[in-house]
């Protein structure tokens, strides 16, 4: 439950709330304003100014603010993101969650997390200093800290596939395949568990159907066997490379 809000003007003043015990950075509180028993104080972001979409060279930076729904209508955003964030969240809820939230509550079902995991998205996190960290180091520990800024390659391809158990609800499997002029190859298995699963990160794409099918070996829950997920991500990493050729 929030017993205390703060809306501060700039980054030092929400930095210096911060540091206060049991105090939250609030994004677009659709996860935060759920009721809870125990009182949390929040610090609301949406003054900062952390809204924007940049193009920098060959990196595309989103501030920590920016929704789902306005990534998912940027001139910038691939086509196969976008039917990530869609899966992610209904239209009222892209409305408000933010790029920051999402990520730092998202499990191993997110298909916006499968998709910056595969593209090898940067977080900027602030604290005393600005740190820059992967993705790939940020989901299995989520440290504390104010995310400010995700930085995400802008000419890499990219490609996601998935099963559910309807078209719009949550992947029991996903394949998020991105891949750089270079050839690199990174291949991310979602669907199951507190993370994504980064199945390959190779300088080719070749054997990602087997990469896929070894990120399944312990991904047995209450929805689908690990012989299933095995099968299922093998092929839905075969059907992402497909589409980028
Ligand atoms: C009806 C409903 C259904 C939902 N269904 C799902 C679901 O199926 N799966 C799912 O994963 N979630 C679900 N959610 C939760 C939520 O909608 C998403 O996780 C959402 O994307 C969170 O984004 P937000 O910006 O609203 O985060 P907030 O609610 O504002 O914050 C979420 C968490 O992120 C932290 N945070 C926010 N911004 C920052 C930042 N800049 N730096 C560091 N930490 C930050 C907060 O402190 C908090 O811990 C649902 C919520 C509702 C209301």
């Amino acid at each position: 439950m929030i017993t205390t809000y703060h809306r501060p003007q700039t980054l030092d003043e929400a930095l210096t709330l911060l540091a206060q015990p049991n105090t939250l950075p609030l994004g677009g509180g659709t996860l935060l304003s759920c009721p809870t028993p125990d009182p949390v104080s929040v610090v609301d972001l949406q003054a900062l100014g952390l809204n924007t979409i940049t193009r920098k060279g060959n990196d595309l930076e989103l501030g920590a603010t920016v929704t789902l729904q306005q990534l998912l209508e940027s001139e910038h955003c691939p086509e196969a993101l976008k039917a990530a964030i869609k899966l992610e969240a209904p239209l009222n809820l892209r409305n408000s969650a933010t790029m920051a939230g999402t990520l730092v509550a998202g499990d191993g079902r997110s298909p916006f997390a499968a998709a910056l995991l595969a593209l090898d998205a940067k977080i900027t996190v602030q604290g005393s200093s600005a740190s820059v960290i992967g993705v790939g180091e940020f989901l299995p520990l989520r440290p504390q800290g104010l995310i400010t800024a995700i930085t995400l390659p802008a000419q890499t391809k990219f490609a996601f596939e998935y099963t559910s158990r309807t078209p719009a609800d949550k992947p029991i499997v996903s394949a998020a395949l991105a891949q750089w002029p270079s050839g690199r190859a990174r291949l991310v298995i979602g669907g199951f568990g507190k993370s994504p699963s980064l199945a390959m990160d190779g300088t080719e794409s070749a054997g990602v159907d087997s990469a896929a099918r070894n990120a399944c070996h312990e991904a047995a829950d209450d929805f689908a066997s690990a012989d299933y997920r095995m099968d299922v991500a093998a092929t839905l990493a075969k059907r992402c490379l497909e589409s980028l050729k």
